[in-house]
């Protein structure tokens, strides 16, 4: 057995936005390495469908931006699995394009879903973890919460705000026993990429890329983890160019047209639709 599959074995996990993409790949590592998993996800059909297909005893209902029903979730998994181990706030959207057209219920989604539901979800999980003095929380931003990109503004300011947040929360609980992990993906081939092409020169990872990041943190809890390291790296080495070089280069490579006139529409509409709805 290998050191990750040894960890991550009899851990109780919850995993929000469980139900499809990256929470699901992330689920499904889990639960064959002999985790006991738990999926929340805001769309019913999709979580009940995943749950019952991969086995696991909980797949629940959850609206992250919802505190009670985030209570619910984390009192469903203490009560059929035992006190949570780890949580992962993974739940995300990401609505594409121009800021001048973004309507504000749309702005005020990405951030209610992607900051403040990490923001609930932390609180919930620390509160039910302090007086165990063990527990570890991992929050997935993005590598859009390093970076700048035109067509993803409010995201970007979304995930910028959940690396300042779990940073934070981190330095607070110093000594606590409790970890705190930043999981940051790069472009992955899920329904929230559908109709972007990536950076040019860059392949994108797949959602099981990601769950073994999430499983190598759970295994050594490490405050940030950037997935792929490729891409990761170009994004590190980013931060010490000078901005005009830095921006020229990512004009370069396309990063200006990515989210904006690049875009496919077609191929985009299905998730465009149910990420700006989603919670309706
Ligand atoms: P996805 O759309 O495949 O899955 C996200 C899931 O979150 C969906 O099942 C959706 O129903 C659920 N969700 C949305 N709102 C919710 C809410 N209010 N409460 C509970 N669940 C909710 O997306 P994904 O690509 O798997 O993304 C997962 C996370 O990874 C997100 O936070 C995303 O921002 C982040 N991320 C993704 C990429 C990428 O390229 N795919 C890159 C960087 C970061």
């Amino acid at each position: 057995m290998t050191d990750t599959a040894a960890a991550v074995r009899g851990k109780v996990v919850a995993i929000t936005g469980g139900a499809r993409g990256i929470g699901l790949a992330t689920a499904t590592a889990l639960h064959r390495l002999g985790a006991h998993v738990a999926i929340g996800d805001i769309d019913e059909q999709a979580v009940r469908a995943s749950g019952k297909s991969l086995g696991l005893d909980v797949y629940a209902t959850l609206d992250v931006t919802d505190p009670d029903s985030f209570e619910a979730f984390l009192d469903e998994v203490q009560t059929r699995l035992g006190p949570v181990d780890v949580l992962v706030n993974n739940a995300g959207i990401m609505p594409v394009g121009l800021i001048a057209d973004e309507p504000d219920a749309v702005t005020r989604r990405i951030l209610d879903i992607n900051t403040y539901g990490v923001i609930v979800g932390t609180k919930a999980a620390v509160r039910r973890m302090l007086p165990r003095g063990r527990g570890h929380v991992i929050n997935v931003s993005s590598m859009a919460g390093e970076t700048y990109t035109a067509g993803l503004s409010t995201y970007c300011a979304s995930k910028y705000a959940v690396i300042g947040f779990t940073e934070s929360v981190r330095v607070e609980h110093r000594g606590s026993g409790l970890d705190f992990s930043l999981m940051l993906p790069s472009f992955v081939n899920t329904e929230l990429t559908a109709g972007t092409k990536g950076i040019r020169g860059f392949r994108n990872a797949e959602p099981e890329d990601i769950a073994a990041g999430i499983l190598s943190l759970i295994a050594r809890p490490r405050p940030k983890l950037r997935v792929s390291r490729v891409f990761g790296a170009a994004v590190v080495a980013q931060k010490f160019l000078p901005r005009r070089v830095g921006e020229a280069l990512t004009r370069l490579l396309g990063g200006e047209h990515v989210f904006t006139d690049d875009v496919d529409p077609v191929q985009r509409r299905a998730y465009e639709e149910r990420a700006r709805a989603q919670g309706d």
